[in-house]
């Protein structure tokens, strides 16, 4: 027997007027998954624990089968595993957005917070800016690793968990009642802005009309995880296929192999097929039997509130992810069970997560009795199954329960 997990990022949200009282996942055309859900067991399942932030972080960690309440340190300690930063386990990882502060004001504290992104900046440039940093603010007992676009990180050893604001939560806002209480990081925020304000990048970036990124932002401390061994755990080998750090983080922390796939970028247009692709060698060619493929598209589109290209991010799954992996296995004779689910809602109303309970759809191509009619949050709510324990639900895939 072999084990899918197609994780769509998002993907639940709620009924729209627009669509006539219909979800996006109801209302997009999903022959695929309609075909499977007759044929499947279809219910409701809570993946972020109440009284925890529904993120990618909590939710994936519980569909993969760890309980968030217990194996959850932060977001950046998963992120620093994903590019193979040294933790220690007294060590404590920050996560270093290269962010862009106004320029008019006189004091560093006066300034506002203008985009947390730097306008998306390209790995590139960031590199040679954390570079920069790496170099100006060099301090014994910290360590910068360059991640992707604005997303970096600060590694601290024998370090402390402390509070701190996420960029993105006081934008516009001016940022001194939100600068660290920690000395150390906040000297360091200061100083970043004289290295890079004038740094050549950031004058280049300017006449080019785009967001300098002038100033370091820690925030999303936390510690390494101890997250046990998947395969230990659960007997079968396992291997993730994601274009984001996040998820990547998670499988080498449970030992699981990553496997990348060229064009996959966690966009709308991201590379479908290859994921599928991938996730069928896996199985097949390659001596996994679990394999767990995330695509991020429809959360980003809910983030976006737009409708129509959620809808496209989860026709486009259906097309070219669960009915091709599915059809492949299916000719070649090999058994499997295939989980289809978000992680959580990303409801385009609200453009943000939302911690609500998510459908879940489980097929199993030995069993072919008609029991549903379609896979959505309204069937799953109808069909009476509900898995309270998010981090249970593997039992669920894995037949241990
Ligand atoms: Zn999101």
């Amino acid at each position: 027997m072999k084990y899918i997990v197609i994780l769509c990022d998002g993907m639940a949200d709620e009924p729209l007027e627009e669509l006539g009282g219909r979800t996006p996942l109801e209302a997009a055309v999903t022959p695929n998954m309609d075909r499977l859900a007759k044929v499947s067991e279809i219910g409701m399942v809570r993946t972020v624990p109440e009284g925890m932030a529904p993120g990618s972080d909590t939710a994936n960690l519980s569909v993969i089968g760890y309980d968030p309440e217990k194996y959850y340190s932060g977001r950046s300690p998963l992120e620093a595993l994903s590019i193979g930063a040294e933790m220690g386990e007294r060590d404590v990882s920050f996560r270093c957005n290269l962010v862009t502060l106004s320029e008019e004001e006189e004091r560093y504290e006066d300034r506002k917070i203008l985009d947390h992104s730097s306008g998306e900046i390209s790995t590139e440039d960031a590199a040679v800016l954390v570079e920069a940093l790496k170099e100006g603010l060099a301090r014994e007992g910290y360590t910068f690793y360059v991640g992707t676009s604005y997303r970096h990180l600060l590694i601290q050893k024998n370090g402390k968990v402390v509070e701190l604001t996420a960029p993105h939560d006081i934008l516009t806002k001016r940022i001194g009642e939100y600068l660290p209480q920690d000395e150390v990081l906040r000297d360091m925020m200061i100083r970043s802005y004289d290295i890079l304000k004038d740094h050549p990048i950031n004058v280049k970036r300017r006449a080019e009309g785009k967001n300098p990124a002038n100033s370091a932002w820690f925030w999303g401390a936390g510690t390494r995880p101890a997250l046990t061994s998947f395969e230990e755990k659960n007997g079968v080998k396992g291997a993730m296929i994601s274009a984001v750090d996040l998820l990547k983080g998670i499988a080498v922390g449970a030992g699981m192999h990553n496997i990348t796939v060229e064009g996959a970028n966690g966009g709308l247009n991201t590379n479908y097929a290859g994921k599928g692709e991938a996730a069928v060698k896996a199985l097949t060619e390659d001596g996994f039997d679990f394999v767990y493929v995330h695509i991020e598209a429809p959360d980003e589109m809910g983030h976006q509130g737009s409708v129509k290209n959620k809808m496209q991010a989860i026709e486009s799954i259906d097309e070219k992810i669960i009915g091709p992996v599915a059809d492949a296995l299916t000719g070649m004779d090999v058994d499997f069970r295939m989980l289809v689910l978000p992680d959580h809602p990303t409801p385009v109303r609200v453009r943000t997560h939302t911690s609500d309970p998510v459908p879940y759809l489980l097929y199993d191509s030995t069993k072919t009795v008609e029991e549903c009619e379609n896979y959505c949050e309204t069937s799953g709510r109808k069909n009476g199954i509900f898995v309270e324990h998010g981090y249970t639900l593997i039992d669920r895939l894995l037949e241990k329960v």
